[in-house]
């Protein structure tokens, strides 16, 4: 039997493009979202929809799903790991980069969240994967804003959870520690940027994103009555 679809946010580098090779390699159809639609497509993966779609404009996102259930049927699961990271100190940061984080890391998992929930619902089956961070559990230095809308990822995810969880829908929170990948290189301080390298350095370097896709597939690989609420995951030397 085919496996049901799922759908990756953000899935054009790092974190998403991993868990995307991943699950694709164990056969899940995908709907890919992004901005940088040549990276999806670099990909090169099977029954794969890549869409061109900014997850802060929730009229892209809903369409985009109701194209990738007409060609795949349902969609089993979503992974809302579309986000950003702008360090800044807050008195210097500019409030764009606040409102672009908000934006982004809190109502695109909202928008993602609404666009597959009803009808996981009415299934009485479905799999709401959102990737938070340690961010969403501590704070660190310089970064405020990013902190506040990691929070709300984990907040939001604890809620929602509680709210579906009798009605068969799983809703899991990744909370990474520092990977490797393209985030960092969004913000815009070069001294706080060159701060965090040498904090990952003294670290002993950072999680592969690889890392974070099988913690990924972990969770939603469980039978349906059971729910990996959260995993939290870190390079060992990261305190
Ligand atoms: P990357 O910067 O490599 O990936 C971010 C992804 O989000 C890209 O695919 C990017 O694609 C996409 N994206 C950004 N803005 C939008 C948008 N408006 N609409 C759609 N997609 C968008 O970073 P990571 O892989 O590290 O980040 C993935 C998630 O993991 C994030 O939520 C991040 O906060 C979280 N995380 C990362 C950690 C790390 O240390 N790397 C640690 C803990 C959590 P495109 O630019 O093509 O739109």
């Amino acid at each position: 039997m085919s496996k049901p679809l799922i759908i990756i946010t953000g899935a054009s580098s790092g974190i998403g493009a991993a868990t995307a090779r991943l699950l694709s390699a164990q056969g899940h159809p995908l709907l890919l979202l992004a901005r940088r639609l040549e990276k999806l497509e670099e990909l090169g993966l099977p029954d794969t929809l890549c869409r061109k779609v900014d997850v802060t404009d929730r009229d892209a996102v809903e369409a985009a799903v109701r194209e990738a259930e007409e060609r795949f049927g349902p969609v089993d699961a979503i992974v809302n790991n579309a986000g950003a990271m702008l360090l800044g100190r807050i008195a210097d940061q500019g409030a764009e980069e606040w409102d672009r984080m908000i934006d982004l890391n809190i109502k695109g998992v909202l928008y993602g969240i609404r666009a597959v929930l009803p009808g996981m619902l009415a299934r009485g089956i479905g799999t709401i994967i959102n990737v938070s961070s340690i961010a969403g559990r501590k704070t660190f230095p310089n970064h405020t804003a990013y902190v506040g809308t990691k929070f709300a990822v984990h907040a939001m995810s604890e809620n929602l959870r509680e709210e579906v969880a009798s009605r068969g829908v799983r809703v899991v929170t990744i909370a990474p520690g520092a990977v490797e990948t393209e985030l960092l290189s969004h913000t815009s301080d070069e001294q706080i940027k060159q701060d965090y390298e040498a904090w990952k350095k003294s670290a002993g370097g950072a999680l592969d994103p690889q890392v974070v896709a099988e913690a990924i597939a972990y969770a939603y690989r469980q039978p349906q009555n059971v729910t990996v609420r959260e995993i939290v995951l870190a390079a060992t030397g990261q305190e």
